[in-house]
């Protein structure tokens, strides 16, 4: 339970921990009495979820826009509405072959026994969003905890306070609170729902919160899946199409004004094309978002904060010797709180640039005498959440993909890994622990309960006390077959 001797800031600061508290034992409940709800049932409550989506999409869409300042409403609708709603759809079509029993082998010594693994909900999930994705971030994994037969708590972003509270009004208008509801708050109720003794805690956003997240739960010995970040990069191969790598990356990194966990981080381009990528990526810019500087449907960055601290690291690179190339008037945008794609060309190792995650549209590229080169300097950093390769050469693209780790790979492209429910989605190392989307999410939320169920002739009596020689012989002839 949340520590009741915290001091509390605010009337509103209590009361948001008292709703807390009540929620989660009221669903703590609720899940007692309804342990192992129906296929239908699931369905019902997806269903459910679609229609308050698609009943709310205006709202939403809408709420995200004001929360950032701007927010291209495509990129709303398709990354945080659509996808949650596919999502959604995708767990309905599978609910039936998730939830089956699945017969396993059974060894032949322990035959004509049979066993199988039952898929069981775990009871309460707590899901803590952040603000990129506020929807999506916070939709999806409830999703999969729904369709594995849970109850679930959301604990969205206090950076995107209107979303929060569209999507509190959302669940909150179409289902009880004791099967699926949303406390908003800020830190202080973030740390107290941490210490909420759920049965699993999907946690997505940064690696140094994700860190104190797992340390709060580790106290309940609560299961963990951390949905982290880090620095993706994208590698384009000596033989690659220059011009299609670039745009590949421009778009991802543009997508969202570069404030996606899996956006291409930095680029690594072969031995003297360093130049052909910067005009490759100059020119993409300018396709994708050809009237940047007057009123081009261009997300602007979440926050005052975030603005500066970008705005800090082109400076410190730019400071540092390197060349900075800013497609787009950034002292124009600047009043709106945009940032036109700013490339930092071979910035030093040790610039904040290089050693922290981005999280905006600054695209460093650095120059790679070869591929080993690439691949010495990305296992040189933490374990990556995406990165991308843009080649050909088969053998080249296996070498990269073998000898570095990452959360999940695009090849010849960025981004569309995630965007796909047969994917499991999920990082590495700093960049996560577990993973979810489709069978992935359905699992995560699930215990998959190992079954032995024993027949009544069970060869094992065979060895059984008291041990004699026959024994021996029999235990001698058994491990031929283990
Ligand atoms: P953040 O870590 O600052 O916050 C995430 C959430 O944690 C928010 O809801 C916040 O209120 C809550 N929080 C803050 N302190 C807490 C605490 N001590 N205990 C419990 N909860 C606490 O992240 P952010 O700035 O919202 O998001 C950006 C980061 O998220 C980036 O690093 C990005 O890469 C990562 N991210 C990862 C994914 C993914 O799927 N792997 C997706 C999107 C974003």
């Amino acid at each position: 339970m949340a520590d009741s001797t915290r001091p509390l800031e605010s009337d509103s600061g209590r009361q948001a921990l008292e709703r807390l508290n009540a929620v989660f034992a009221a669903q703590t409940r609720a899940f007692d009495k309804d342990r192992n709800p129906s296929k239908e049932a699931r369905a019902a409550r997806l269903d459910q979820l679609i229609g308050a989506l698609e009943a709310h999409e205006d709202k939403l869409i809408a709420a995200i826009n004001e929360d950032f300042g701007h927010r291209s409403a495509i990129e709303s609708k398709v990354a945080d509405v659509v996808v949650s709603i596919g999502a959604a759809r995708h767990a309905k079509r599978s609910l039936g072959r998730w939830m089956r029993k699945k017969w396993v082998m059974t060894p032949m010594h322990m035959m004509p026994g049979g066993s199988r693994i039952e898929p069981q909900p775990l009871g309460v999930v707590g899901i803590i969003a952040p603000w990129n994705y506020p929807v999506q971030l916070a939709i999806s994994p409830a999703v999969a905890a729904i369709a594995a037969g849970n109850r679930v708590m959301i604990k969205p972003s206090e950076l995107t306070p209107r979303t929060s509270d569209a999507l509190a009004e959302m669940i909150g208008s179409t289902f009880d609170e004791d099967l699926f509801a949303v406390v908003t708050g800020g830190v202080e109720v973030g740390q107290a729902f941490t210490e909420l003794r759920f049965d699993h805690l999907l946690f997505t956003g940064s690696t140094a919160i994700g860190r104190k997240v797992a340390m709060a739960a580790a106290k309940n010995l609560t299961p963990v899946t951390l949905e982290l970040g880090g620095k993706s990069p994208a590698v384009i191969d000596a033989g690659a199409d220059v011009e299609a790598a670039a745009y590949a990356i421009a778009r991802g990194k543009l997508f969202n004004a570069g404030q996606t966990c899996i956006a291409p981080d930095y680029v690594f381009a072969p031995a003297g094309k360093t130049d052909a990528v910067v005009d490759a990526l100059v020119a993409a810019a300018k396709t994708l978002h050809p009237g940047i500087d007057a009123t081009d449907d261009y997300t602007a960055i979440v926050s005052d904060r975030h603005f500066e601290r970008l705005g800090r690291l082109v400076e410190e690179a730019r400071a540092a010797g390197a060349r900075v190339v800013e497609v787009g008037d950034a002292e124009k945008l600047r009043a709106q709180r945009k940032l036109p794609l700013t490339i930092i060309v071979d910035p030093p190792a040790t610039t904040g640039i290089m050693q922290e995650e981005i999280f905006g549209p600054i695209l460093p590229v650095l120059t790679a005498s070869s591929r080993d080169e690439a691949i010495a300097r990305i296992n040189a950093g933490e374990r990556p959440l995406a990165l991308y390769w843009f080649g050909e050469d088969k053998a080249a693209e296996a070498d990269v993909l073998r000898r570095t780790v990452s959360g999940g790979v695009t090849v010849n492209d960025t981004l569309w890994h995630v965007a796909q429910e047969h994917l499991p989605f999920g990082g590495v190392g700093e960049s996560g622990v577990g993973a979810y989307h489709g069978d992935a999410g359905f699992e995560t939320f699930s215990h998959m309960k190992p079954v032995f169920r024993q027949s009544k002739f069970s060869s094992g009596r065979m060895i059984d006390p008291p041990y004699t020689t026959r024994t021996s012989q029999i235990i001698g002839l058994l491990r031929k077959f283990v």
